[in-house]
């Protein structure tokens, strides 16, 4: 069965200090539950995340990494040292990393190979933006994400990808995606996904939606079939926020 998700995405968020009041709080608070929990600090306070979650059911993830291992790359990271420090989660396409740092399908492509070798596991975050939904081509959009960055992978590849179906629209805007139109999105990259690889591979994949998920509509949203967990920007800043979505899955 395919694992269920909530995992929070701290963006450009949390000092030291802050981060390790959040952490403490939240694995105070954490609830019983069946899905895997994860956190995604930013780069400078991963290791003391690590540290802090050692033991717990917390996972610790990467908002972002480089494609090459090592090299004249300045301000980048690489797999290896994250690696080194414990982390073998990573987001990858962001749309903020997509719309201001200009990480593109192709790019991104090079990014999920690396992450596969040294074996860590991806969460590809895709969707399209608001005009794309507007004009009807969001399905088409989200189709050549796919192709374009991840339908050359094997199928044993698959089982460390976790999708993460985030219309741009949705981000950070206090709009959400309505659970229907969550669930409608996720049954289409679903069906996708098994005209590609077959339906074995596609009822394995963890589709993820993200964009404005509070405590007050994750348990609907969560509930959709094709939906198995979050990932969550702006509530995952408060542990209890997050733990009123964990509490929806
Ligand atoms: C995100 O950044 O991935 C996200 C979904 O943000 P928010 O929950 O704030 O919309």
């Amino acid at each position: 069965m395919r694992s269920k998700i909530v995992a929070g995405n701290w963006k450009m968020n949390k000092n030291l200090e802050e981060t390790q009041a959040l952490l403490t709080e939240l694995l105070q608070k954490l609830p019983e539950t069946t899905a895997e929990v994860m956190v995604a600090p930013t780069f400078v306070n991963l290791a003391e995340a690590v540290k802090a979650t050692a033991g717990s059911k917390v996972e610790v993830a990467a908002q972002n990494m480089h494609f090459e291992e090592s090299g004249a790359f300045t301000g980048e990271i690489a797999p290896g040292m994250l690696k080194s420090i414990g982390v073998t989660n990573v987001i990858l396409g962001h749309s903020e990393r997509r719309a201001y740092f200009g990480e593109d399908d192709a790019l991104l492509k090079k990014k999920v190979d690396t992450a596969l070798a040294q074996g860590m596991r991806t969460i590809f975050c895709f969707g399209e933006e608001l005009e794309q939904r507007k004009s009807g081509s969001h399905f088409d959009v989200v189709e050549s994400q796919l192709k374009n960055a991840l339908f050359h992978l094997t199928e044993s590849d698959w089982k460390h990808i976790v999708l993460a179906y985030e219309p741009v629209w949705a981000i950070g805007t206090g709009e959400t995606a309505t659970p229907e139109q969550a669930q409608e999105m996720h049954a289409f990259i679903r069906k996708t996904l098994e005209s590609v690889y077959g339906s074995a591979v596609a009822e394995e994949v963890t589709i993820l939606y993200g964009g404005s998920v509070k405590p007050g509509n994750a348990a609907e949203i969560f509930s959709k079939p094709d939906v198995d967990g979050g990932l969550i920007g702006g509530a995952a800043l408060k542990a209890d926020d997050f733990i009123g979505i964990i509490n929806g899955i």
